[in-house]
């Protein structure tokens, strides 16, 4: 039997396993931590994301545990409109949706199927060769399989050693994400509780009703952004921080800051992979390597694709993988897998980079640009079906 073991228990790996699991491959998740835990955030799913999600599972019953996403437009911290709200249509295709992690992650276990999943197991290093089949080990176990899938994160052990070149840089801001329960979301205005996205200098402020589901329960997703470096405080400083940097700013910001506990904060520095790896595949014997999500292409998350792009990976490597055999036909395989990602990565980072300079300006001049520029941009920033970057729709 074919076999493929999975390195990273995130969502890019977890929708690898169960999508290869699918097909007829025996596959090993492999994860350092001691429990496959969800973080207490939520994600947004553009119309390819969910395409992507469908085609590795079609009873994955993803409708059921997402909620379309209100388009509740773009204003300025005074609340004045950039762009006002308009009805989303999805066209033919999904609609945006947001789903809290607990419910993704709870999914995509489900769908792991017959996959051997072996937690506290940290790989430290892979072995290739023309002659070998991949393997990891940890130090003190050596696994080797026909596939082995790197989906490790940005900080991708298995990329550092194949694609030294793929570095992880700061991307020059912080995030701060929280979910909070239904029964403290606060009484808000109907146009506030539609939530939205707020743009001033540097700072970033982006709210979403989570729908009455298990873990959302009604409750609220909000992200912050601010330009600077992670902060080192504990978390209710940090909380205390964000109330003041964003005070004064529109309903329905400082009513979610005010009742966020500092146990539901989630701050991180926000990091990017400059450049992309040369390649994310990498033949070995009769198989070989490939990258996927963050390990192959962490970016920031100023689309909310970095998740989508993860599913995309793994559902064009279960697409790819379904007949191939270890051989001439597995390692050709690798090879298109990188040939096929590695174009749509990296017009996804382009255009990710182009809306950096809109969501990060700074400065009168930059901010009137931005302000121009936000209806041309729309279309991107909405996810609408004509939109390059959700378009995109499983191979065959
Ligand atoms: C603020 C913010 C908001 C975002 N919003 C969105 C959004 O709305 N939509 C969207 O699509 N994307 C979004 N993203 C991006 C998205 O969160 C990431 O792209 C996604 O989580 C990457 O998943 P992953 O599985 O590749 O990596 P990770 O989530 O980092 O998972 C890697 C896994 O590998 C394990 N691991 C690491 N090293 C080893 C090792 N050596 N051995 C074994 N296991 C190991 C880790 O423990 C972890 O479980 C956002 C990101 C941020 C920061």
């Amino acid at each position: 039997m074919r076999t493929a073991i999975v390195v990273g228990a995130g969502m890019a790996g977890l929708a690898a396993a169960g999508g290869l699991a699918r097909t007829g491959w025996r596959v090993t998740l492999l994860e350092r931590a001691e429990r496959i835990v969800a973080p207490p955030t939520a994600v947004v799913l553009w119309p390819n994301g969910r395409r992507a999600l469908d085609s590795l599972d079609p009873d994955g019953g993803w409708s059921a545990i997402a909620s379309p996403l209100p388009d509740g437009g773009i204003r300025r911290p005074d609340g004045q409109w950039l762009v006002a709200p308009r009805t989303r249509s999805g066209g033919n295709g999904p609609v945006p949706a947001v789903v809290h992690l607990e419910d993704l992650y709870d999914a995509l276990v489900a769908g792991l199927g017959d996959t051997e999943v072996r937690t506290g197991f940290e790989a430290a290093t892979v072995r290739t060769g023309a002659r070998r089949r991949p393997a990891v080990s940890d130090g003190r176990t050596v696994l080797e399989a026909d596939l082995l899938v790197a989906a490790d994160g940005i900080d991708s052990r298995i990329r550092a050693a194949l694609a030294p070149e793929a570095a992880p840089v700061s991307s020059g801001f912080a995030a701060w994400q929280a979910v909070i329960p239904g029964y403290r979301v606060p009484d808000l205005s109907a146009e506030a509780a539609l939530g939205g996205e707020t743009l001033g200098a540097g700072y970033r402020f982006v709210s979403i009703p989570l729908g009455p589901h298990a873990a959302g329960k009604g409750g609220v997703y909000w992200v912050a952004t601010a330009a600077g470096a992670a902060r080192p405080e504990p978390p209710a400083t940090q909380l205390a921080l964000l109330r003041r940097w964003f005070d004064g700013w529109h309903e329905p910001v400082g009513e979610l800051l005010a009742v966020t506990r500092p146990e539901e904060l989630v701050p991180q520095g926000v990091r990017e992979l400059r450049p992309l790896p040369r390649s994310f595949g990498f033949p070995s014997g009769p198989g070989g390597v490939v990258l996927l999500g963050d390990a192959a292409h962490a970016m920031p998350h100023h689309l909310g694709q970095g998740a989508c792009l993860a599913f995309e990976d793994a559902a064009t490597l279960r697409a790819l993988m379904a007949g191939a055999a270890p051989g001439d036909a597995l390692t050709a395989a690798v090879e298109t897998y990188s040939r096929t990602r590695h174009p749509r990565t990296t017009s996804v980072v382009r255009q990710n980079r182009r809306m950096s300079a809109v969501v990060q300006a700074r400065g009168r001049l930059a901010l009137r640009a931005r302000d121009a520029a936000l209806n041309h941009m729309r279309p991107r920033m909405l996810g609408r079906t004509l939109d390059p970057v959700s378009d995109w729709t499983p191979p065959e």
